[in-house]
């Protein structure tokens, strides 16, 4: 290899449920608006238009039991639970049933968000980076690898904040289950082995603050649990 100016950035991993080998992480991409609940909650309404599309850095991923730290740059830090799908084979132009066949594992995330930024960016019809793409903001359980992910994937979704429910949902409300969600994905990208996707989260996101305890689990595919608590600084 061609010697580099400075370090290379290291490999982002996560770890693997029950495995003394890690998950070597390329990209993050995000799923918005897909649960009915949530797109009214934040004053829309569902359509027949496929999910929005950003994406996260992959340093963004905060695993291993690690705490978050409250970000800068906002007052309104929010929650919101979703189901991650891990690659384990490329996609391209896939059709649902390939799609399907390419999800090595699936873990709980939480695509932290600051939603005053947010709510600007969208005033100002500017890009999410600022409001999703921020340092620490994509807490993540273990990957649980499955040998095959049922078409019609159904389970309860939570997060917990101080032990008291906050979301509460299920899989199955998923307006673009994640064989369609892969599938529509990887016709716009090149989807790699290492790519995370994030599907949406259900209703009954909200803030967190500085002291909060998370935590948050799909009751699934024996899908192991997360739990993270914010501290200030
Ligand atoms: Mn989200």
């Amino acid at each position: 290899m061609n010697k580099t100016v400075f370090p290379p950035p290291p490999v982002i991993t996560i770890p693997i449920k029950d495995c003394d080998q890690r998950f070597a992480v390329r990209r993050v991409f995000c799923a918005g608006r897909n649960y009915a609940g949530h797109i009214k909650e934040m004053g829309g309404q569902a359509g027949t238009l496929p999910p929005v599309f950003f994406a996260k850095p992959a340093d963004a991923l905060v695993s291993d039991g690690k705490d978050v730290p409250y970000p800068r740059a906002t007052k309104d830090l929010h929650h919101e639970v979703e189901l991650v799908l891990a690659l384990g084979k490329p996609l391209s132009d896939a059709n649902e049933a390939e799609a399907m066949g390419a999800i090595y594992g699936l873990a709980v995330g939480v695509d932290l968000t600051r939603r005053d930024l947010q709510d600007q960016a969208k005033a100002r019809a500017a890009p999410w980076t600022s409001a999703k793409a921020f340092d620490h903001s994509a807490p993540i359980g273990p990957l649980s690898p499955v040998s095959e992910v049922p078409a019609s994937l159904r389970g309860r979704i939570y997060l917990c904040v101080n032990g008291k429910r906050r979301q509460d949902g299920d899989l199955a409300q998923m307006l673009w289950p994640p064989a369609r969600l892969l599938a529509h994905l990887s016709s716009l990208f090149d989807l790699k082995v290492g790519d995370l996707v994030f599907t949406g989260t259900p209703a009954g996101v909200g803030p967190l603050q500085i002291g909060d305890v998370v935590t948050a689990g799909i009751e699934a595919l024996d899908m192991a649990p997360l739990r993270f608590a914010v501290y200030g600084k």
